[in-house]
């Protein structure tokens, strides 16, 4: 399997090649070159697989640099059940009639984006091991993404991670989940600033090349192809929950924002997966939604991208969206890259041509949800099902109703645990959500953090006294 950029610029490259990058070096993404493909007999074999033997059984379909048995145990020690709350690590949850919860974040800061970084933390060691090679991550986060890359890669050798978080901006919970940690390659910088500051001084110091070349910076954000591969997992692994046969189809909704979680369920389907529907989520921020209703492409700057109640969907330039638009125009770079040009000089694209298809050839469909529908969500939920949902999950519950199709269940992907956003929950349903017992003291652990003003220097100045 061999990797390829979608704007044409880079000689196929193998899956531990691409693992540490970021861009491809011509600006585009890394993707491969063909989707390997599942037959319904292989799909009957993976009917009894644990969590971790399917994720080896799917991802041994994208890598082949690694050998078996190494890439098993990187598996097995990625899925190990003690790393996730509840007896399912992947439970499905039973909503109302044909919807369900396809429960993602029983991981170790509740949400799904654990379930691809455990992997990434343990193939970023193994790989650099192997290179005799060290790497320093360099982030932003205004909460989830930062909190599961460090403890995916907490401990971790050959890595030191140094995550930027504004100030004083994030809950409380977040603020304890990340600085408790004690290890001491896990470096929390609270910068005295907003998100876009902390973004800012990562992209001043990733793009000092030298500064790069010497410190070995890296990223983990979610363009890296190892965490849209270990997604690729679940959609198969919900399938196979819901199905007993392989003649049966499942749509999946998905809350979206950087079109990461979603693009894994398009490759999923891809590779032969009988996927029916894929619900794409938005809330207020709804570039993508309108996309998908117009054909019309138009990212929006940060001053038009909402603050809403559900935080980690507020993206108006959704970062993996390029991957799928490279399917779009028939893996063609060269159209791929006028595209891109046009985005460029006049900040939209145009494929209404071609959106027909968007539902009848790739199965999409999308809606948004607002504040109120996400209250009124969570609290009709919940007291209809006793069953408690995450704002986020909740954009998908909404979505998904209106694309309901007989005898075809609905698996909602559950992004993140309400504990999370308390103060959203408490507004729906009039008192806090449970805080699972294992974390109930977070608060009162000791605190690692680094307070420093939104100097570019002053962070450099740290991350060469620490690396
Ligand atoms: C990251 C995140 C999303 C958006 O996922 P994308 O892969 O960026 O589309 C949705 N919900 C939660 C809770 C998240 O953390």
């Amino acid at each position: 399997m061999q990797y390829v950029s979608t704007r044409g610029g880079m000689a196929p490259q193998a899956f531990s090649d691409i693992l540490l990058e970021g861009l491809a070096p011509d600006g585009g993404l890394a993707i491969p070159e063909h989707y390997p493909q599942v037959s319904a007999q292989t799909l009957a074999q993976w009917r009894d697989l644990s969590y971790a033997e399917l994720a080896f059984a799917v991802l041994s379909l994208f890598v082949d640099d690694i050998p078996a048995e190494d890439l098993r145990a990187l598996t097995q020690a990625a899925y190990d059940p003690s790393l996730y709350v509840g007896e399912a690590m992947v439970p499905v949850k039973p909503l109302q009639g044909d919807m369900a919860l396809l429960g993602l974040s029983q991981g170790p800061t509740l949400a799904f984006k654990d379930m691809a970084m455990q992997f990434l933390g343990q193939v970023f060691e193994y790989v650099l091991e192997k290179r005799d090679s060290h790497i320093n991550i360099l982030g932003a986060t205004s909460g989830d993404t930062g909190s599961a890359a460090e403890y995916a890669l907490r401990g971790k050798k050959r890595v030191n991670v140094f995550m930027l978080s504004p100030h004083g901006r994030m809950s409380d919970f977040q603020r304890a989940q990340m600085y408790s940690l004690q290890d001491p390659n896990i470096h929390n910088l609270s910068v005295k600033g907003v998100f876009d500051d902390c973004q800012d001084i990562v992209k001043q110091l990733a793009g000092d090349l030298d500064f790069k070349q010497s410190m070995q910076l890296g990223a983990v954000n979610s363009i890296n192809w190892a965490r849209i591969a270990a997604q690729v997992v679940y959609y198969f692994w919900g399938w196979l929950r819901a199905t007993d046969s392989a003649d049966q189809q499942v749509s999946f909704a998905v809350p979206s924002g950087n079109f990461g979680n979603i693009l894994a369920g398009h490759i999923a389907r891809q590779m032969g997966l009988p996927i029916a529907r894929l619900v794409l989520a938005t809330n207020e921020n709804n570039v993508l939604e309108e996309f998908f209703r117009t054909g019309i492409y138009r990212p929006r700057d940060s001053a038009h991208t909402y603050a809403t109640s559900s935080p980690s969907m507020d993206i108006s330039r959704a970062s993996n969206f390029e991957r799928f638009v490279y399917d779009l125009v028939g893996r063609d770079p060269d159209a791929l890259r006028a595209l891109w040009d046009q985005l460029a000089t006049q900040g939209y694209f145009d494929l209404s041509h071609l959106k027909d298809r968007f539902e009848s050839e790739y199965g999409f469909v999308a809606g948004q949800s607002s504040h109120a529908d996400r209250i009124a969500t969570i609290a009709q939920v919940y007291r209809e099902t006793q069953v408690l949902i995450d704002p986020h999950t909740a954009d998908g519950v909404k979505v998904a109703r209106d694309h309901m199709q007989p005898g075809v269940p609905m698996l909602v992907l559950e992004t993140a645990l309400p504990a999370k956003f308390s103060e959203t929950i408490e507004e729906a349903i009039g008192q806090p959500a449970p805080v699972p017992e294992h974390l109930q003291h977070l608060n009162d652990l000791p605190q690692r953090v680094v307070v420093m003003d939104a100097d570019v220097e002053q962070v450099r100045a740290y991350m060469l006294q620490n690396a």
